[in-house]
């Protein structure tokens, strides 16, 4: 593990959020030797039942934090992705990824696993955790940030990290309150058991206005996420659950695989897309936000958490590399912003291409199945600048 520095040892530092981003640099500072506190409202440190692809970017900072091991142990390391015409199954590309990118690990993980690996990390490093800590409003101004609790408790802090997520009070402290607008995609989320002799591989089945993206979990689970457009309004939540059946009924017509996957469903629950934008403030008044606060994105390049991650290590690689609190946030925001705004946009761009219908379809498929077997490498290529990035400069190996 290379760390740049100890300029942080003794520097209070509190951060909203014990997510992948508050935990990830929660870890981080720590082990620069900032003291450490995460303030979380629930009131057990836990994730929803799904899964999450971390790519080699991703990959590289849980190496860099000393935490390649645990990742390793929580879920299988991917062999590559693969798409699918959703309804007639005729398989469209596929990307050996162990065999064209060898030295790079995308890894697939239940999401309660990956935040109980960086939750034990953060720990590990002297991190305190605690929950049942909701706050409801931030006051940043001429004075130390301010937390104000519904009680109307204050508390201030020395300074103040933001990683509470979608609806992140630290960034509405920053920049007012935007509202976000629906993209008219619904999605739905399952688990359900994996075959015994499951392939590590992500699966992306493509129809006119749908898509379903599968993959093993490991711990004998297959994780199942599928996107509908839709004109009726959903709610942005994670929690609110649907009936199986309208799940089946949406993909009825998609291949035999598909449909004997979704009726092994249960449980399911269904959310509303929405697009935010991207912040234009990250920081200010001794505050600064990361994740999903800063940059929410749509799930299609899976690359949420993923940023979360390399936002953290940067975060704290700049704070520990400048003299002022202010010099390392200016130089954390100018190092992130344009590559996060340029991963959201592609994000919105690849449900256009997996939605596709008529004769722009054909033409698309036809088109990734030629490159898929004369070029696969360019095919990769085109993934390069996010997945061959590598913000911890060779410390994730
Ligand atoms: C269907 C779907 C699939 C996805 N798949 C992938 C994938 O394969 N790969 C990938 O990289 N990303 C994926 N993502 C994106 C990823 O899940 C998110 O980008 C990531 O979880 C963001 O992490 P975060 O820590 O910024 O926010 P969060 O995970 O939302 O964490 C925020 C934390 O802050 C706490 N909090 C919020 N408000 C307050 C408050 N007022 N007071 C106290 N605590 C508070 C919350 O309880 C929570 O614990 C997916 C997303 C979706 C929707």
């Amino acid at each position: 593990m290379r760390m740049g520095g100890h300029v942080l040892i003794g520097k209070r530092i509190t951060v909203l959020g014990a997510g992948v981003a508050g935990l990830a640099v929660a870890r981080a500072l720590a082990l620069r030797g900032a003291e450490v506190t995460v303030l979380e409202q629930a009131e057990a440190i836990r994730e929803v039942g799904a899964g999450v692809q971390i790519s080699p970017n991703g990959v590289r900072v849980l190496r860099a934090l000393g935490l390649g091991d645990a990742l390793a142990a929580a879920g299988p390391r991917s062999v590559g992705v693969e798409m699918f015409d959703g309804e007639t199954g005729t398989r469209v590309a596929r990307l050996d990824l162990a065999r064209l990118r060898p030295r790079d690990a995308y890894h697939l993980v239940h999401r309660a696993r990956l935040i109980d690996l960086l939750a034990e990390g953060a720990r590990a490093a002297g991190v305190q955790i605690r929950l049942l800590q909701r706050i409801d409003r931030v006051e940043l101004g001429d004075h130390p940030p301010r937390l104000v609790t519904a009680q109307n408790g204050v508390a201030e802090v020395d300074l103040l990290i933001g990683a509470d997520g979608l609806h992140s009070k630290v960034r509405e402290a920053l920049n007012g309150r935007v509202a976000p607008f629906f993209t008219h995609q619904v999605a739905w989320r399952a688990l359900i058991p994996a075959e015994v002799d499951a392939r590590p591989v992500a699966q992306v089945f493509m129809g006119p206005g749908r898509h379903v993206v599968s993959y093993p979990l490991g711990g004998g689970l297959r994780n199942i996420v599928a996107v509908e457009e839709r004109r009726r309004w959903v709610e942005e939540s994670w929690n609110l659950r649907d009936d199986a059946l309208t799940l089946r009924a949406a993909f009825a017509d998609f291949c035999p695989l598909v449909r004997g996957w979704l009726d092994q469903v249960e449980d399911c629950w269904l959310w509303g897309l929405f697009r935010h934008p991207v912040a234009a403030q990250w920081h200010g008044r001794g505050a600064v936000i990361l994740g999903d606060a800063a940059h929410p994105t749509l799930p299609f390049l899976a690359q949420g958490a993923v940023m979360a991650l390399e936002d953290a290590w940067v975060l704290a690689e700049a704070l520990a590399g400048h003299d002022s609190t202010e010099a390392g946030f200016a130089a954390y925001q100018a190092a992130r912003a344009p590559r996060c705004a340029a991963i959201v946009e592609a994000a919105n761009r690849n449900a256009r291409n997996y939605h596709l219908s008529g004769i722009s379809r054909s033409v698309a498929h036809l088109g990734l199945r030629a490159i898929s077997g004369l070029a696969p490498d360019k095919l990769l290529g085109r993934f390069d600048w996010i997945y061959g990035h590598d913000v911890t400069g060779g410390a994730g190996g």
